[in-house]
């Protein structure tokens, strides 16, 4: 018998789902409407963005309930709410499967999201290496002992720390010490890139940045990198130049829980602090999560109140679903997959003379640059969304047309693999692309110059690869077992 795909709905998991939407029917139709237009439209949609993925009917129903309702700031029996004997089990029996199947000391598992489990880490490590030596110097244990003098000068101190991360052109994250985010105003920021000529992070200059600019911390991990990463040599830069290493494996996260990144690979064994979400390749819900060292697990415990306010219980429960899926040996295969995919997808491209950042991949997502056809990312994802297939433009290394407009689109496989596509399937998305990319031509503005944004596309060019992707789809029914009608 072939296995049941991992969205299959049960009978009672449908009951549930359409008794859910009765309920909200009455209160609010349009919402009703939205969540049951939702699962149309991802049915309906090649879903190639490399962040999303397909959350089972357990994770999903898990967070419809009342303990959402409860407040329980604080962690795992040491709580400033009365009444948490429950969010205690679900935050505990979470963190539970979080160590076991990263293999991490400890693991907090209340930040909101990615960008949320940043920021503990970051003031984690502000704690651990800026804070509690100012508190010791002083001989007090709080902050609120210090002296006016003294915390100000702490202030200044925090303000005033180093963070070495990837450049936001090479893959890197805003998160990562970027001026429109927080990191970026908190932190002195440098940046270290890729090799131009491979496409590759540069170790040796990373290095040389990281001797001469002696960062606090260090920060490997990307959004839109194809390549793999090896965190020992990562780590061994770190030790040299004194710097905590943390890893943000936000995208990858699935691939090490499914032990496709191991040994130098493997972020959890050599950095100090490891942050992800929960959603992307990890196919968990909406959320994130900080795994340390015990050395650091204190400073991290006090994300809340620290830049989290009260957990959410009702997601730190589908978050143990979750890892308990991906505790099984199916997760293992599903990793696996993922990562032949992205590969059968990058020879599919490369064959029809498509244009990869590095060449190609070696884990869930491939960068193509579009500039050889004249096109924008923008214009490119555009083009590809009107013909049935979802990406995002991204930027590619030394891009000239900026982060808006770009001259790159991210392709990445954990949904269509979550989906049950293969390797064979990956080679006719290729073909789908390659068409579209080729029929798109940039329009011309009223100065008579190339467009960066409209561009034109024969419908019938865009009807035809629909159809085919929605041909390809039909073969993969999306949470089967689920009937809203
Ligand atoms: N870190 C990385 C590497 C990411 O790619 C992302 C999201 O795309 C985040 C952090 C932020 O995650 P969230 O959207 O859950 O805040």
């Amino acid at each position: 018998m072939a296995p049941q795909p991992h969205t299959a709905a049960t009978p009672a998991a449908n009951t549930a789902f359409r008794s859910a939407l009765d309920v909200v029917r009455a209160v609010e139709p349009r919402i009703a409407a939205a969540i049951g237009q939702e699962i149309d439209d991802q049915r309906a949609s090649l879903k190639l963005i490399a962040s999303e993925n397909y959350a089972s009917p357990a994770v999903l129903l898990t967070m419809g309930n009342w303990l959402s309702d409860k407040y329980a700031e604080g962690t795992a029996g040491r709580r400033f709410y009365a009444g948490c004997r429950n969010v205690d089990t679900v935050e505990t029996v979470a963190a539970e499967h979080a160590r076991a199947l990263f293999g991490a000391d400890h693991a907090y598992v209340q930040p909101h999201s990615g960008i949320d489990a940043n920021l503990t880490a970051f003031w984690a490590v502000l704690s651990q290496r800026v804070e509690s030596p100012a508190l010791e110097r002083a001989k007090v244990r709080n902050v609120n002992d210090l002296t006016e003098a003294d915390w100000a000068e702490l202030r200044r101190e925090l303000g005033n720390q180093r963070m070495l991360g990837m450049s936001l052109d090479t893959g890197g994250h805003l998160t990562h010490g970027f001026r429109p985010n927080i990191s970026g105003k908190m932190f002195d920021q440098r940046s270290y890139g890729t090799d131009p000529a491979t496409g590759l992070i540069d170790y040796d200059a990373l290095r040389a940045t990281a001797r001469e600019f002696r960062p606090l911390i260090l920060v490997a991990g990307y959004s839109a990198y194809p390549r793999r990463i090896d965190f020992r040599r990562m780590r061994e830069i770190a030790d040299e130049v004194g710097a905590t290493l943390m890893v943000d494996m936000a995208h990858f996260a699935g691939l090490v829980a499914g032990k496709v990144f191991t040994g130098d690979e493997d972020p959890v064994a050599h950095a100090h602090i490891v942050t992800t979400t929960t959603h992307k390749s990890l196919r968990g819900p909406r959320g994130g999560m900080v795994l340390c060292a015990e050395e650091l697990a204190e400073h991290v415990d006090r994300g809340c109140p620290l830049v989290l306010g009260g957990p959410l219980p009702h997601v730190m429960a589908a978050k143990a679903v979750a890892f308990a899926e991906a505790r099984r040996p199916e997760f293992r295969d599903y990793a696996q997959r993922v990562v032949d995919n992205a590969r059968a997808l990058a020879e599919g491209l490369l064959r029809r003379g498509g244009t990869l950042v590095t060449g190609g991949t070696d884990n869930h997502l491939v960068l193509v640059d579009v500039s050889g056809h004249g096109l924008t990312g923008r214009q490119a994802e555009a083009a590809l969304l009107d013909s049935g297939i979802v990406t995002n433009r991204n930027s590619v290394p030394g891009d000239p047309n900026g982060a808006w407009y770009t001259s790159g689109v991210r392709i990445g496989t954990p949904a269509l693999t979550t989906r049950g596509l293969g390797t064979a399937e990956m080679d006719g998305i290729a073909g789908l692309i390659d068409t579209v990319l080729r029929a798109a031509t940039p329009a011309t503005t009223a100065a008579g110059t190339p467009s960066r944004a409209q561009y034109v596309l024969d419908p019938a060019v865009a009807e035809g690869v629909a159809e085919r992707a929605a041909d390809l789809l039909a073969g993969f029914p999306l949470y089967p077992g689920v009937d809203l009608a």
